[in-house]
């Protein structure tokens, strides 16, 4: 058999896997193309269940099948398609969410990645992540961020490997939506702000070791690129032009943040980030946008920080246009009483926030907080955008 003949699954997703597979064994086919329908290949189990792979190749090996493709048609559709009601009939509940366009976009194209890690993983075979956005670090991460149906964030794990190439063409990302070029430099900000905080404490990287000088200077290289060059790589991209400044931003958002965040460690700018999305008036907002905001927070947390530090970088977030009060995140006059959900989780055993050489209380987390958007209106005001 120099080249397997296969069938692809998609259009049989009716049937069960295992059905189907009897059936295409007795048509004469070699194999099948999974498609991410029905029960033939569920990304979601396939990431939180260890031996949900090896299930469907159990399926395949009882009937003589192999599998060489994953195909997920309709949720990769939904990347570029303008969304509208008829896509819900196509996505997964945790893709469709709240149903508004650019989120389910964004959604849409992290179940892609996710599908791509998960087939790797099937598979035990190389992968490539190609982003068309540079919204986060995910491309070059090992990990999944899992959110529920209505977007809260409910954990995170590893797949114990990184891709093996992160393929970006900086043009494809300039044509892209600018808020999710600013949300990438949101999350990317918070990746030296908290390696920092880790290498203080001592705290362990993503990978359970120590930071090396070698993640610690990828960390602030990409602080660095941010700072100098965000604000120019920004207008560069509302054009759709490519300039040096964005080839250094996008290379920050992506690559720098990623090996950045999993080499030197998060702490409360990505804890407070990740508690973001239970607010509904939130759901409009990215992952980077909240890191934004959470960096800020824990700014305000720390009082190694200098003012000179915490003003540049608020007023860096201000240039680019990342949120800095509590109007940005849509969170206009909340109480106090409503923060305490995210004190209480910051404040919780296991927590990211443990990752700092002092104490964090939930107390603290919610006064630094209320800081963060009194600074943040502050420099707003100094800076003449209110
Ligand atoms: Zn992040």
């Amino acid at each position: 058999m120099s080249r397997p003949i296969t069938l692809f699954t998609g259009q049989w997703a009716d049937l069960s896997l295992d059905a189907l597979a009897e059936m295409a064994a007795g048509w004469g086919y070699d194999g099948l193309e999974l498609g991410c329908w029905g029960d033939h290949f569920e990304v979601d189990k396939a990431l939180s269940d260890d031996g949900y792979c090896q299930s469907r190749q159990d399926i395949l090996a009882k009937h003589g099948l192999k599998v060489w493709a994953i195909s997920n048609h309709l949720v990769g559709q939904a990347v570029c398609d303008v969304i509208d009601e008829r896509h819900k009939a196509i996505l997964p509940p945790r893709v469709w969410g709240d149903g508004k366009g650019e989120k389910v976009q964004e959604r849409a194209a992290q179940e892609m990645i996710d599908t791509a890690k998960a087939a790797a993983h099937q598979a035990g075979i190389k992968m490539v992540t190609c982003p068309t956005i540079a919204s986060n670090d995910s491309p070059t991460s090992s990990f999944t961020v899992w959110y529920d149906e209505e977007g809260n964030c409910t954990g995170f794990e590893s797949w114990g490997r990184n891709p093996d190439l992160v393929l970006v063409d900086t043009q494809v990302i300039a044509e892209g939506p600018v808020e999710a070029f600013v949300a990438g430099m949101g999350d990317a900000l918070g990746t030296w702000v908290e390696a920092e905080a880790c290498h203080k404490a001592r705290a362990m990287n993503l990978a359970g070791g120590a930071a090396t000088m070698a993640a610690m200077a990828i960390a602030r290289l990409c602080y660095d690129v941010l700072m100098a060059h965000g604000a120019d790589a920004k207008r560069a991209v509302e054009k759709h032009v490519v300039t040096p400044a964005v080839e250094k931003v996008v290379e920050a958002n992506v690559l720098l943040s990623g090996l950045g965040f999993e080499s030197g460690g998060v702490a409360t700018a990505h804890m407070i980030a990740n508690c973001l999305p239970s607010f509904p008036e939130c759901h409009h907002l990215m992952h980077g946008h909240e890191v934004g905001f959470g960096v800020i927070s824990q700014l305000c947390l720390d009082e190694d920080v200098s003012a000179a530090e915490r003003n540049a970088i608020v007023d860096f977030e201000i240039a680019v246009g990342l949120p800095v009060t509590f109007a940005d995140l849509g969170l206009e006059g909340v109480a106090r009483d409503r923060l305490k959900t995210i004190g209480d989780i910051c404040a919780s055993e296991g927590s990211l926030c443990e990752n700092h050489p002092f104490e964090v209380t939930s107390a603290s987390v919610i006064d630094a907080i209320i800081a963060a958007d009194a600074l943040g209106r502050e420099r707003k005001k100094l800076a003449d955008v209110c």
